[in-house]
């Protein structure tokens, strides 16, 4: 396995083809350094002991140790443990931990390549299992790049004014398949090292070029990526471990990009293109299930301990919202935790998630984010949106002042609810902040996304009959 050390060098080696606000950075640039901290931690925690068999596990292709995040479900135990590993590193970083792009890629291909190759006698499997080989040796940090700018959301791919506003093939040669278009927020692209390129909805059979995936370094030939920062506010004085994470998303532009034939996963089957799509959209709505509760678990806290801060704790409206919260959260981590031991395996070998839990869970999910941030913000009152900047409190003129006239519970230290009121600042008046909201709510899929999909897949039929036989109407009654 790689060390956070080895991942950064990689890093630092790879073509200059990262765009932000007019310039044009390699990955060692500083602006990077916040969000690369939050990767670097998934290798850190690999290699603490009491992560074994969590944040580790032996690969089913290789039988060597490996970083979760490169793994293969083969069992519901391993749904179970990335489920687990995701809640508990999301809690280290104060966030989205962002690996989960990877690994839920590559168990979608895992199981559509198998089931391409039955149906069509491709050999796409073959093919990724040799590139995953590469993936869990090298410890690859991969973005998957799904959601296609899209245009007019009224109209198919193929009836664009403009084709190339969904991921296509321009071209196919003898070595390999020329790639253009664009992908839209693509979080841990800019320091990922590969991109792994699917369908983002299903396709009709004209659309076979867009009927596409594939793996490619970060960095190719023709890939720009022009990306918007989400950090949390850089501290000059008050450090602490939040304040060392960050986020960045790239639109990532595919500018006639070559893609040889071992890296191609899918090449024109557009029924498998859907799936491919809906499959990887369910891993990851699995991967919600362990990351959600966690941002919810950090908003429960704030609000729990600005309470007591305030003095306020025991007033039953406060209790009754963190009982929300509290509901919300484990709720969400049920629904995740039935979604694995109701998991299944499949023809692959590779398990997948019961997709009317993983959608009802993140549904769940998407549709509470706002409201569990408004509670923190009713809870703690208007003071996280006027703090004043953090020079004031270390300025002799002004730092006597604001100590006395912030004091709450004489018992808690002015730099202890400083802090506190810092971090509530900070993660709900910054930039992080609207970017991390506008993820929990559309990462994944939008919630209407999750409604389509139950309602896709759950059987009302048995229901309505149930009811019939409760209320005496005859299932055969023509006039039923
Ligand atoms: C912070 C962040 C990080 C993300 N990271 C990634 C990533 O790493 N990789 C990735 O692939 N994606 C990523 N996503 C993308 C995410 O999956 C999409 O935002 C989501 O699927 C919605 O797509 P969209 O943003 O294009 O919204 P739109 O498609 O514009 O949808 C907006 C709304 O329009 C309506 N709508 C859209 N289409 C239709 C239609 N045909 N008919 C009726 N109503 C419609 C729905 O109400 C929908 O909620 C990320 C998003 C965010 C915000």
């Amino acid at each position: 396995m790689k060390t956070a050390a080895q991942y950064r060098k990689e890093l630092n080696k790879m073509r200059a083809n990262i765009h932000i606000a007019g310039e044009k950075l390699t990955r060692d640039d500083p602006r990077l350094a916040q969000p690369i901290n939050v990767v670097a931690a998934t290798f850190d925690a690999a290699l603490e002991p009491e992560n074994k068999g969590l944040v580790t596990t032996l690969s089913k292709v290789t039988g060597a140790e490996i970083n979760r995040f490169c793994n293969i479900h083969c069992s519901t135990e391993d749904l179970l443990n990335k489920q687990a590993m995701t809640r508990k590193l999301c809690h280290k970083v104060g966030g989205c931990i962002q690996r989960c792009m990877g690994i839920d890629a590559t168990n979608a291909l895992s199981v559509i390549t198998y089931d391409t190759d039955q149906k069509y006698g491709t050999e796409y499997n073959k093919r990724f299992m040799k590139w995953l080989e590469h993936f869990q040796k090298n410890d690859i940090v991969a973005n998957c790049a799904q959601t296609d700018v899209k245009g007019d959301r009224s109209k198919r791919p193929h009836e664009q004014a403009d084709p190339d506003l969904y991921v296509r093939v321009v071209e196919r040669k003898s070595d390999g398949v020329v790639i253009r278009g664009a992908k839209a927020h693509n979080t841990i692209a800019p320091y990922a090292q590969e991109i792994i390129v699917l369908p983002t909805r299903a396709l009709t059979t004209e659309e076979k070029d867009w009927a596409i995936a594939f793996a490619i370094p970060a960095d190719a030939e023709g890939i720009h990526q022009i990306v918007r920062l989400a950090s949390i506010p850089i501290r000059k004085h008050l450090q602490a471990p939040i304040a060392a994470f960050g986020d960045a998303e790239s639109l990532t532009v595919f500018d006639n990009v070559f893609v040889p034939w071992d890296r191609v996963f899918l090449n024109g089957e557009t029924d498998m293109g859907g799936r491919l799509a809906l499959q990887f959209a369910e891993y990851h709505r699995h991967s919600y299930t362990g990351c959600k509760p966690s941002i919810t678990d950090i908003v429960m806290g704030m609000t729990a301990l600005v309470a007591e801060y305030n003095g306020v704790a025991k007033a039953q409206h406060i209790q009754h919202k963190l009982a929300h919260l509290i509901g919300v959260a484990e709720l969400v981590t049920a629904a995740g935790i039935a979604a694995s031991v109701t998991g299944k395996k499949t023809a692959s070998g590779t398990y997948i998630p019961n997709s009317i839990y993983v959608n009802a869970g993140r549904r769940l999910a998407g549709e509470n984010i706002f409201h569990e941030y408004e509670i923190l913000c009713d809870v703690a009152g208007g003071w996280y949106a006027t703090l004043p900047h953090e020079e004031d409190w270390f300025n002799p003129e002004t730092k006597a002042y604001l100590e006395k006239y912030t004091m709450r519970n004489p018992r808690i230290s002015p730099e202890n609810q400083h802090r506190l009121f810092r971090m509530i600042s900070d993660m709900m008046t910054s930039h992080w902040f609207g970017v991390e909201l506008g993820g929990q709510y559309h990462g994944g899929g939008s919630p209407i996304m999750e409604t389509i999909g139950i309602l896709r897949d759950y059987d009302l039929k048995p229901k309505m009959d149930h009811v019939k036989y409760l209320a005496g109407i005859p299932l055969d009654d023509p006039h039923g």
